[in-house]
């Protein structure tokens, strides 16, 4: 895929979004498209920004280390999501370099995020991750740890926490999986919700996703 359709394929996405958001009687700007730019080529990446997109989500440190930084000289506006897990010998450089970060999933890594951010005085929005499927192999909180966890992170560990993500099992139906990250929430009082990808985000949107992660959609297939 060339640069191009990059910036079409950007238009046509947040097309679908608005549309979606009209069908559920939401406002116009009630969900943010991240821009998932993970192993993707840089002229691919730089033809969003050129399009003028601003944010972008990424799930290693390492690789975002290598990329942003250049191209966040050009472009200081833009805002960089971790979806990706996190390690604690890595919350220094996450948030030094990340603004929003999606993937906060347990007690020690709340506890290091937590120092790193009193230590740098920088404080990355956070959100908690939530298992729905309550896979084996991913991360994420269980939702029956979820309220407990999300109490911890605001009250032990005084982190700034907007709201829960969900990645749903590849292979089910996943409103199920943002209705009950809807629910949870909403009861929790928590306003931001993060879920939906290239598949789904229109039906995420349905369900009050107010943040949608789009690799493949709009930058094509990733490369290695
Ligand atoms: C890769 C990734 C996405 C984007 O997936 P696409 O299917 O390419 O849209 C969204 N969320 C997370 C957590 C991811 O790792």
């Amino acid at each position: 895929m060339n640069a191009p359709s990059v910036a079409q394929n950007l238009s046509d996405v947040r097309r679908h979004m608005a549309d979606a958001l009209a069908k559920a009687a939401r406002p116009a700007d009630s969900a943010a498209l991240v821009a998932v730019s993970k192993k993707q080529p840089i002229d691919r990446i730089e033809a969003a920004l050129e399009a003028g997109h601003r944010i972008f989500g990424e799930n290693r440190i390492q690789e975002a280390k290598g990329k942003w930084p250049a191209l966040r000289a050009r472009y200081p506006d833009v805002q960089l999501h971790l979806i990706g897990p996190l390690q604690t010998n890595k919350v220094h450089d996450a948030v030094a370099l990340f603004d929003v970060i999606e993937t906060v999933d347990r007690p020690k890594l709340a506890r290091v995020l937590s120092a790193e951010m009193e230590r740098t005085a920088r404080r990355p929005k956070c959100f908690v991750q939530v298992n729905t499927g309550q896979e084996p192999q991913k991360t994420g909180v269980t939702p029956d740890d979820a309220d407990a966890f999300v109490a911890a992170c605001r009250e032990d560990y005084r982190l700034p926490v907007v709201g829960l993500m969900c990645i749903p099992p590849l292979d089910e139906d996943p409103s199920p999986h943002f209705e009950l990250l809807a629910a949870l929430a909403q009861r929790m009082e928590l306003p931001l919700l993060s879920m939906g990808m290239s598949a789904d985000y229109e039906a995420a949107i349905r369900l009050g996703a107010t943040h949608v992660r789009v690799g493949t959609a709009i930058f094509g297939h990733r490369v290695g």
